[in-house]
């Protein structure tokens, strides 16, 4: 998973060692501090999209998405948009 930057470095890493995205740049996975285009959004989105639908630990990055509440990013393959749907907040 891309890193938050809000992890405890002493935690282990546990799933995150298989995660398909180590390396990626957390931009791909959360939207920057600016505005966004709809357009570059979408573009994003997909591209953090393609990378997730390869990830063996998707489910354990959803989990741990939701049972955090993480309200920004893409997580387990999904946007917070997505995960709100889900209805398990
Ligand atoms: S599901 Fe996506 S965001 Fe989560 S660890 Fe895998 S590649 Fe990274």
């Amino acid at each position: 998973m891309v890193s938050t930057g809000i992890r405890d470095l002493h935690e282990p890493l546990g799933w995150r060692v298989d995660a398909a995205c180590i390396g990626e740049v957390g931009v791909t996975f959360f939207p920057p501090m600016r505005s966004e285009k709809r357009a570059a959004k979408a573009a994003r989105e997909a591209h953090a999209k393609e990378i997730c639908a390869s990830c063996t630990v998707r489910d354990d990055c959803l989990d741990e998405a939701l049972a955090n509440g993480e309200r920004h990013g893409i997580w387990g393959g999904l946007t917070d948009v997505e995960r709100a749907d889900l209805d398990l907040y």
